[in-house]
């Protein structure tokens, strides 16, 4: 029998009962493994409900406390390591020291947010006139929810709820309908370790539930990751709601290989950069420009035995394998059709992987892996994101032209530069209009204690993920002037008089 998954609402396992249901696959056999409910808006209603009641005693409990319950559940999350990277390969498909890598990252988000009392500290002016003090603090904003996607489903729930709970909110979790898993059992396990009922939730859902979440007037904030169109539109339609809104689209990351960059070390970056995880990454390099012809032409050569070499296959295949299959068929189907799109477009199909088949697994999401060589700016394959095994080598003349290919895209979330010259990586730095930059790194994801978030189409928003930023998305400052005219004369002796 199919699983039937459920809600997290109010500390409970609650059943769906709208009588909408999605599928969630296993990738890898291609068969349905379980399916999750479709909230309703009386569903994400009742929920925030239950949030609004929960919360103002949570906000009252001093950030120690709250810290400490971040603390428990670091230990938990290492306790059960294993048993979440299973759950999430099997409905991602991505491998097993993958799917940990996305445990750890979301885990060190919430090591950071443990400092809430040294992050929530406000501000204070003594003697800002006479007997006049000023003082700032931060409080929390009361009910606030997040939308979240496929191909992180631990460490962007993460990013998003351990900032909202450790400043005293209560967070309305609404995971990807694709793998819905582990954001269950993170809620789970954030209870275990002694957060009450009802500041964490879990509503499974669809288009229904995000538009509920947009219009339901207790919700205070909304922090979601996908792609840009929905980005765009739940930024807009949310902020027109009065609501405080950060929103993470897609990408089309870049990365520059000069010259005089170190070839081999370039074209392994470019393997785990472009191909780990199947492509399915926000920060995966999906477009190399190798400035000269040159240095192009070595490129290529040395990245299409890299390529051929990689290992395609299902998680349970242990460290045997490099990527695994994409996550639906529907995804599969749409980067197929891209490829196709390319060669017609006249791209160069160095490296074609429409032919894989793994044997056992006929019916498996798996995509081969493809390179294309001369993609031009004018191609789909460059304008728009194929979230898939596809890297695409756009040869520019100059460095300029590369740095100008790196700017004019709509995309602008991470790139990167491959070179020896500290002149060259500096001036990129600073120029380039993309809101993450590596330096001889291709995946340049910062750590919990720097800010996540790019710029042009990728994001909209102020402010970025996790870092000193989400401890200002989750709190609203307030601020005090207050005055006490002084009583003590100079010498000590108290003035009543001066106090009338
Ligand atoms: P998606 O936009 O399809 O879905 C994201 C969320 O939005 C899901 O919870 C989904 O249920 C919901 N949703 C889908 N369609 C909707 C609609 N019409 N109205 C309202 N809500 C809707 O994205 P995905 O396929 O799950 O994830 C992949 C995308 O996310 C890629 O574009 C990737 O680049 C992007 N991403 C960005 C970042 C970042 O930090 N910038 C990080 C990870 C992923």
């Amino acid at each position: 029998m199919t699983t039937e998954f459920t809600h997290f609402i109010g500390g409970e396992h609650v059943k769906g009962t709208s009588g909408r249901f999605a599928d969630v696959f296993n990738p890898a056999t291609g068969e349905v493994q379980a399916r999750v409910p479709l909230a309703s808006v009386a569903e994400l209603d009742h929920a925030v409900t239950i949030a609004a009641a929960a919360q103002p005693k949570w906000a009252a409990t001093n950030p120690q406390r709250r810290a400490r319950v971040l603390m428990a559940f670091v230990g938990l999350l290492n306790r059960d390591m294993d048993k979440l990277a299973k759950a999430l390969s099997r409905e991602h498909g991505k491998t097993i020291p993958d799917a940990k890598g996305d445990v750890q990252r979301g885990l060190e988000v919430v090591e950071y947010c443990i400092g809430a009392p040294e992050l929530l500290k406000g501000e204070y002016t003594d003697g800002a006139g006479p007997g006049i003090d000023i003082y700032s603090m931060r409080q929390a904003l009361g009910v606030t929810a997040g939308i979240t996607p496929f191909n992180f489903p631990a460490m962007i729930p993460m990013w998003m709820f351990a900032p909202a709970i450790a400043c005293g909110n209560a967070f309305i979790l609404k995971p990807s309908e694709r793998d819905p898993s582990v954001p269950l059992m993170l809620a789970e396990l954030l209870e275990e370790a002694g957060l009450p009922k009802g500041i964490i939730q879990v509503v499974n859902g669809d288009k229904e539930a995000v538009d509920a979440i947009i219009d339901n007037e207790t919700i205070q904030s909304i922090g979601f990751v996908g792609s840009t169109p929905i980005a765009e539109y739940i930024y807009g339609r949310g902020c027109s709601n009065g609501k405080r809104v950060q929103c993470f689209g897609g990408a089309k990351n870049h990365m520059i290989i000069m010259p005089d960059a170190d070839l081999d070390q370039a074209a392994d970056a470019l393997i785990g950069a472009g191909y780990g995880a199947a492509g399915e990454r926000c920060m995966a390099i999906s477009v190399a420009v190798p400035v000269g012809e040159e240095t192009a032409d070595r490129l290529i050569e040395k990245l299409i035995p890299r390529i051929e070499k990689l290992r395609v296959g299902p998680y349970t295949s242990g460290d045997d394998i490099d990527y695994g299959p994409v996550v639906t068929a529907a995804a599969k189907a749409n980067i197929l059709k891209m490829i196709e799109g390319g060669i017609a477009a006249g791209a160069d199909l160095v490296v074609d992987g429409r032919g894989f088949k793994l044997q056992g697994y006929e019916d498996g999401f798996f995509v081969g892996p493809h390179l294309f060589d001369r993609v031009t700016p004018d191609m789909e394959i460059y304008q728009k994101e194929i979230f898939g095994p596809v890297l695409s080598c756009v040869r520019a003349a100059s460095y300029e032209e590369a740095l100008g290919l790196a700017m004019d895209h709509e995309m602008g979330n991470g790139t990167a530069i491959f070179t020896r010259d500290g002149d060259a990586a500096r001036d990129f730095a600073s120029r380039v209009n993309v809101g993450m930059i590596g330096i001889n790194v291709p995946i340049p994801v910062p750590l919990a204690y720097h800010t996540f978030g790019g710029w042009k189409k990728s994001v909209f928003g102020d402010l970025n993920q996790h870092g000193p930023d989400a401890f200002k998305f989750y709190t609203r400052t307030k601020t005090v002037t207050s005055r006490w005219p002084s009583g003590i004369k100079q010498g000590g002796e108290f003035n009543f008089k001066a106090m009338d």
